[in-house]
């Protein structure tokens, strides 16, 4: 197994690397982030005790705890969507005086700041 089979760490998404350690008692298997201090660590210290099935388990843990950020901006395009379908449908009801003037003006305040949240987030993360 190697590091190409590593999914980037779920809280900055910069690169992991696999560390083997240990002693003739226990044997390690860490999965590190290369930039900040996220990691998964499995032991074995029983008689069959083997590097690549420790390993094994080490990226399957790390990966399981990966995020896929393409489905997450995804889910945030389908939101942005809904959102602003939903400012359009307050600012009709708004014109036709079916709400309550302050109802209305603090849900479409609400959902434009969800909406500019979002697009800042989608700024930041250049995508
Ligand atoms: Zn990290």
């Amino acid at each position: 197994m190697d590091s190409s089979e590593l999914k980037p760490c779920p809280f900055c998404g910069a690169e992991a690397e696999i560390v083997r350690a240990g002693d003739e008692y226990e044997m390690v298997v860490a999965v590190n982030c290369t930039e900040c201090s996220a990691h998964v660590r499995e032991t074995d210290d029983s008689i069959d005790r083997d590097f690549d099935r420790l390993e094994a388990q080490a990226v399957a843990a790390w990966n399981k705890r990966a995020v896929d950020l393409s489905a997450i901006l995804k889910a945030g395009d389908r939101m942005k969507k809904e959102l602003d379908d939903l400012v359009r449908t307050f600012s009709v009801f708004y014109e036709d005086n079916v709400l309550d003037y302050g109802c209305a003006v603090a849900n479409i305040a609400g959902i434009k700041h969800a909406v500019r949240a979002w697009k800042k987030l989608r700024t930041d993360k250049g995508a």
